[in-house]
């Protein structure tokens, strides 16, 4: 697959296994507060930069560990979420319903606090 820079891809509700591969080496949690992670990266079928907040996801572990994982990853012994993720950029994408956002892309974050 590829994406045209100049050429918005067209609004599609879609998956495919390469959008969690992609998102599992580009994307970034850092922590934004005392109990708000942020997910932060380019979706990986518009490459629009994505911020994605996950207010209610506490770890047990240090902070600056967290891993992504591909969900293909084998679940390893520490904490784990599965944590769905849609694209909600705010760029053009042609046949975008009305009142939706995003290129229509969705994938699965696998999340681990790396506290083995
Ligand atoms: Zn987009
Ligand atoms: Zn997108």
């Amino acid at each position: 697959m590829t994406i045209a820079p100049h050429e918005p891809v067209p609004y599609a509700e879609a998956t495919d296994p390469a959008y969690a591969v992609r998102a599992a080496e580009t994307f970034t949690l850092r922590k934004a507060g005392p109990d708000l992670l942020v997910l932060s990266g380019p979706c990986p079928r518009c490459a629009a930069p994505l911020e994605v907040a996950l207010p209610h996801m506490v770890f047990r572990g240090r902070e600056g560990v967290f891993a992504l994982f591909r969900p293909s990853h084998p679940r390893p012994a520490s904490d784990v979420r599965d944590e769905p993720v849609v694209c909600a950029c705010e760029g053009h994408h042609p046949d975008r319903p009305e009142g939706h956002k995003g290129c229509g892309a969705y994938w699965v974050l696998r999340i681990s606090s790396g506290d083995a």
